[in-house]
């Protein structure tokens, strides 16, 4: 038989031979060093068999960064993890143990329960695993003998996984622990060097809340150990900029089971959305926008005609009106476009641009929800644009225009990407040609470096998605702009055209900040609660130093009406106060005592820079942050 290497080039290989064959028949440092097979984008464990004509590529314990290899790696670090576990602590029960995103888990069902204090007992007993040597077995048995043994075992859970499972039934062996498991894992565990159990916590059976409660252990397995210490530091590192710790810490919103999903924010987290409300107002106005409020409750009918109720419906909260249905809006769309048919228009009116934040609800599964980021109560910073064709691409360099001016006011680094006609698009390839010209001429226009997803564009037109990287370097999806031909169709929408004839318009839905309660989640985490001046819920805080000096810190305050100024008056000491406001990141701090006078004001910046100022001088730099 033969195989088709990444470079085109064929191998020949006895019929039946597996990747590790194909891997020694190329060179035995690339079968010791070989971890997994890729095949068109699927992983393939070394010892399964290859194909007539199949194309592989062997990845290596040196593609330390490859998302396959880790998982490999990851997944035979799981098993470990449950040999040590059944070794540790006789008579617990094993459920199942994937990889994930950077890491792994398993589910296991422990005699007594065990606390945080187990986990470095556990990884001792895997290092002196890895110390000893693992290597993993693989055979494939009839589905009755793998049912026989994890009964005779008492591995419950095994056996339901076998009762349910369909195909071939795989075990896979190390030492003395075997594992119903489809695989793939490594030859052995030496490529295994860096190996950390990262947490606990509850898992259900299946995610099955009915069912039995199980512990899981979380951990991570990297192939260098210094990749391990890289990422342990930037856990931390976004650790301390939780939004949902700063949130608290910063007195800004906090959630509660009497409202899931939907945050409560309190006076200082409303200064920050208003703040974010008042630059959209503003920037709206600038650029030609309107401001509109339309209905959250519409009948089913026009979710319907939507198309939401189809595609959205079980994202929507439903509410009983009489002997009808109203469904809470979880898009402003459809209220948009029963607004721009409310009346005649023309395309003098053109373009008409519709803004609007109002509250929007999407019912998210439980398990979904996270802290800000992700909420079933959303303030998107919305607008739907009515056009010509002719306007497409003007208005789009607009929305891109805005985009990157808000972006750039938050110091993150933006990223565009354009997606493209999909398979089950609607209208013709020449309509397409059209709109997806138009989109990339905005995006060259403004200089505007664009990745292409071809095909990832919503049936009903071409759309360019909006990520941000923040200072961590992580990449968050913002907003968007999506061309959209269809919708004003559904609901029958027209202008005269210059033709004296009826045309249907196309709009552009589009918002840049996303959620609003997104955007702020992000922003509290990108700077570390440490808010720039214009957005800091209290800009200035005046500490007196003794309770003779409080009437002139008020006087103080007051010069500094223009901005948020508080007076920490409490009869706590000065040290004490000093810090807490240093804990609450506020960014000017000014001490009075007998020393001072508006000629000679103590002021501390935040980061620890002190000077002594008058008060003009005070004022001439409170107004350069
Ligand atoms: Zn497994
Ligand atoms: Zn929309």
């Amino acid at each position: 038989m033969k195989v088709v290497l990444p470079d085109n080039s064929e191998l020949e290989l006895p019929d039946g031979a597996t990747g590790l064959d194909a891997a020694r028949a190329i060179g035995p440092k690339l079968a010791e060093q070989a971890v997994l097979v890729r095949s068109n984008g699927n992983i393939q464990d070394l010892r399964a068999p290859l194909e007539e004509g199949q194309e592989i590529q062997i990845l290596t314990t040196r593609d330390t960064h490859d998302p396959d290899a880790l998982y490999v790696l990851r997944h035979s670090t799981a098993h470990l993890l449950a040999e040590a576990v059944r070794r540790l602590y006789p008579g617990t029960k094993i459920a199942i143990g994937p990889p994930i995103e950077n890491g792994f888990y398993y589910d296991f069902e422990f005699p007594e329960p065990i606390g945080e204090e187990a986990l470095e007992k556990i990884e001792v007993e895997i290092q002196r695993e890895l110390d000893e040597g693992r290597s993993w077995n693989r055979e494939e048995i009839a589905a009755e003998e793998a049912r026989r043994r994890f009964a005779e075992e008492g591995e419950e859970y095994k056996v339901e996984l076998v009762e349910t499972a369909d195909g071939p039934i795989t075990l896979y062996t190390q030492g003395e622990f075997t594992d119903l498991c489809r695989g793939p894992h490594l030859q052995d565990s030496k490529p295994i060097k860096a190996v950390k159990l990262t947490g606990l916590a509850g898992a259900y059976w299946r995610g099955d809340e009915h069912n039995k409660q199980l512990t899981r252990i979380y951990g991570t397995a990297f192939y260098d150990q210094a990749d391990l210490d890289a990422y342990l530091e930037a856990l931390e590192q976004a650790r301390a900029r939780d939004h949902r710790r700063l949130g608290v810490q910063l007195d800004l919103f906090h959630l509660s089971d009497h409202a899931p999903g939907m945050p409560f924010w309190h006076p200082k987290g409303m200064v920050i959305w208003n703040a974010l409300e008042d630059l959209r107002r503003r920037e709206n106005l600038e650029r030609g926008y309107v401001e509109v409020k339309t209905p959250l409750l519409y009948d089913v009918a026009t979710w319907v005609t939507s198309g939401h109720w189809e595609k959205f419906k079980d994202e929507m909260f439903i509410v009983p009106y009489g002997e009808r249905e109203l469904g809470l809006k979880p898009m402003n769309c459809p209220g948009h476009m029963l607004l721009f048919g409310s009346d005649l228009r023309s395309y003098r009116d053109l373009p008409l641009r519709y803004a609007e934040s109002s509250t929007l609800h999407r019912n998210e599964r439980a398990g979904t929800l996270h802290g800000l980021l992700r909420v079933q109560h959303v303030t998107q910073d919305d607008a739907h644009m009515f056009v010509t064709p002719e306007q497409i691409e003007d208005e789009i360099f607009g929305c891109l225009d805005f985009a990157a001016y808000l972006y750039d006011l938050f110091g993150m680094e933006a990223r565009f990407e354009l997606s493209t006609r999909p398979e089950n698009k609607l209208g013709t390839d020449e309509e397409w040609d059209f709109t997806e010209g138009a989109l990339r001429n905005a995006l060259e226009r403004r200089g505007i470096e664009h990745t292409v997803n071809e095909g990832d564009g919503a049936f009903y037109g071409p759309k360019i998605d909006l990520h941000m990287t923040d200072v961590l370097g992580r990449s968050w999806q913002m907003g968007t702009i999506q061309l959209d031909s269809q919708m004003p169709a559904r609901f029958g929408l027209s202008y005269m055209g210059e033709d004296n004839a009826e045309h249907t318009p196309y709009v552009i839905h589009r918002a840049l900040f996303g959620s609003l309660e997104r955007f702020i989640g992000i922003l509290i985490e990108h700077y570390a609660g440490a808010f720039p001046f214009w957005l800091a819920p209290v800009q200035v805080r005046v500490i007196p130093i003794g309770e003779a000096h409080r009437a002139a810190a008020h006087r103080l305050a007051d010069e500094l009406d223009a901005y948020r100024v508080e007076v920490d008056e409490r009869n706590e000491t000065v040290g004490k106060r000093i810090r807490e406001a240093e804990v609450e990141k506020i960014p000017v701090v000014i001490l009075y005592g007998d020393k001072e006078s508006d000629e000679a004001l103590a002021v501390r910046e935040r980061g620890g820079e002190q000077s002594t100022r008058s008060l003009s001088e005070l004022r001439e730099y409170l107004a350069t942050l």
